[in-house]
C-alpha cells in the first residue's frame, strides 16, 4: 500500500515513545490531510501489512476516526479504542493483535472499523501489543536505548550475545537480559517447566523474540515481535493470558476494562495460526441455554460463509489440541479448565459476558485471504447477531 510506505520513515520508532498528546498533534498536521483524501479513493485495494503500531494509527486518523485512549504499553504507545456500527445494544466487541506475529487479524480489525455493517455498537481494539506490531527492533530498543541497525535475525543473536546478559545459549535457543526487558531469538512458550532457574533473572518481566521465518506473509524476519510474559512464579506466557488475574500486564488491563464498561453480547478475537493456510475458529461453553443456542447459529453460519468464500477449512480429524471439542467441521469448542494458564480474552468474555469467538487463520496463506476470512466471520455473526436482537 504506497502511502503506508510513503508515511514510514516520517514516524520512525522513536515517535512510539512520545505521549499520545504528540502523536495528535503530528496527525493534525495538513500534509496529513492532504493524504488522507486520497486515501480515500483507494480503500478497495489489497489488503497489505502494515509496516508499524504507528502506521495503524495513521491509518485510522486518516480515515476520518477518532480514537480514545485506554492505556498505555510500556514503550508508551497509547491502546486504542475505535467506535463503530450503530447506538443499538448489547454492543460488539473486536480485538486483535494479542500475538503481534498473527498480523492479518491486526489488518481485518482495522478494515472492520469502515466495513462492519450493523446497528449495534461495535468497539474495536485492533492491537493488543503494539511493541509486537512494529518488529523486534523496536522491541530492542527497549533494552538497549536506541534502535539497533540490523537487518536479520543473525545480526539480532550475535547483538544479543554482545550486548546483553546471556542466561541461555545452548542447541538453537538464545536467552539474554538487556535492561529491563528479556530476548530470546525463538519462541520458548510451553518449552521452558514453569519454576525453571534460567528464567529466574526475568521473574515478572517479558521476553520478546522475533519472526524469522520467511513463509508466513506478513511476518516476515525481524517484522514482528512476539510478547511473552513470565510471571512472578516464573511460568512463561503471553499477552492472550491473564484475563482473570489480578497480576496482569497493562495490555490485558486495558482490554478487561473495556469489557467491563461495555458488557457485550457478543465479542471477537482476531488471530492466526502457523500451523498451515487452512481456517478454523473456536468458541466456549455458554452461561446460558439461550447464549450458546445463539452461539451455535453464528458459528454454523460464518464458517459457511467461510468456506464458501475458497477457504481451506481444518480438515474433520484435526485438533487444534487436547483442551478442543469438535463442534462441526472448522468450529471448536475450547475448555480453559483443560488448558490452565488462566483464562484469554474469549475465555473471559465467554465466562462473563456472551458468546465469544476466536478466529484462527491459516498465516501460510496468501495474506489478502487471511484478511478476509476475518472479515467474512464477523459479518456473518454479526448479521445472526441482529437477528437475535431484531
Ligand atoms: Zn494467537
Amino acid at each position: 500500500m504506497k502511502f503506508v510506505a510513503k508515511l514510514q520513515p516520517r514516524f520512525s520508532t522513536s515517535i512510539n515513545r512520545r505521549s499520545a498528546l504528540g502523536l495528535g498533534l503530528i496527525l493534525g498536521s495538513s500534509v496529513f490531510q492532504k493524504r488522507a483524501s486520497s486515501q480515500s479513493a483507494q480503500r478497495d485495494d489489497a489488503f497489505v501489512p502494515l509496516p508499524s503500531y504507528q502506521s495503524l494509527l495513521e491509518m485510522i486518523r486518516q480515515r476520518g476516526h477518532s480514537f480514545r485512549v485506554i492505556g498505555a504499553a510500556p514503550d508508551l504507545s497509547p491502546l486504542v479504542l475505535v467506535k463503530a456500527g450503530g447506538s443499538k445494544k448489547p454492543s460488539i466487541v473486536i480485538s486483535g493483535g494479542a500475538h503481534a506475529t498473527e498480523h492479518a487479524g491486526v489488518v481485518a480489525a482495522v478494515e472492520l472499523i469502515d466495513r462492519l455493517k450493523t446497528d449495534h455498537e461495535v468497539w474495536i481494539v485492533p492491537s493488543r501489543d503494539p511493541i509486537g506490531l512494529s518488529g523486534f527492533r523496536h522491541a530492542l530498543s527497549l533494552g538497549l536505548g536506541e534502535s539497533p541497525n540490523i537487518t536479520n535475525v543473525e545480526e539480532a543473536e550475535q547483538l544479543m550475545r554482545e550486548k546483553g546478559e546471556v542466561l541461555v545459549d545452548r542447541d538453537d535457543l538464545l536467552i539474554v537480559r538487556i535492561g529491563e526487558y528479556g530476548y530470546a531469538n525463538r519462541g520458548l512458550y510451553r518449552k521452558i517447566d514453569k519454576g525453571a532457574k534460567i528464567l529466574d533473572a526475568l521473574r515478572g518481566r517479558r521476553i520478546y523474540f522475533p519472526s524469522r521465518t520467511d513463509d508466513l506473509p506478513g511476518a516476515g524476519p525481524l517484522e514482528r515481535a512476539y510478547t511473552l510474559i513470565v510471571t512472578l512464579d516464573g511460568e512463561v506466557l503471553h499477552l492472550n493470558r491473564f484475563h482473570d488475574t489480578l497480576w496482569a500486564p497493562a495490555e490485558v488491563q486495558a482490554i478487561r476494562k473495556v469489557l467491563a464498561d461495555v458488557q457485550p453480547g457478543l465479542t471477537f478475537d482476531l488471530h492466526e495460526h502457523e500451523r498451515g493456510g487452512f481456517f478454523w475458529m473456536s468458541a466456549r461453553r455458554q452461561r446460558t441455554e439461550q447464549d450458546e443456542i445463539w452461539e451455535r447459529r453464528m458459528a454454523h453460519a460464518a464458517i459457511a460463509a467461510v468456506a464458501a468464500g475458497g477457504a481451506e477449512l481444518a480438515a474433520d480429524a484435526y485438533s487444534p489440541g487436547d483442551f478442543f471439542e469438535r463442534l462441526e467441521r472448522g468450529v471448536y469448542w475450547l475448555d480453559p479448565s483443560k488448558r490452565g494458564e488462566g483464562l484469554n480474552f474469549a475465555d473471559f468474555a465467554s465466562a462473563k459476558y456472551g458468546p465469544s469467538f476466536t478466529i484462527e487463520s491459516g498465516m501460510k496463506g496468501p495474506f489478502e485471504q487471511r484478511v478476509r476470512q476475518h472479515l467474512t466471520v464477523v459479518q456473518t455473526a454479526v448479521s445472526i447477531f441482529e437477528e437475535r436482537f431484531a
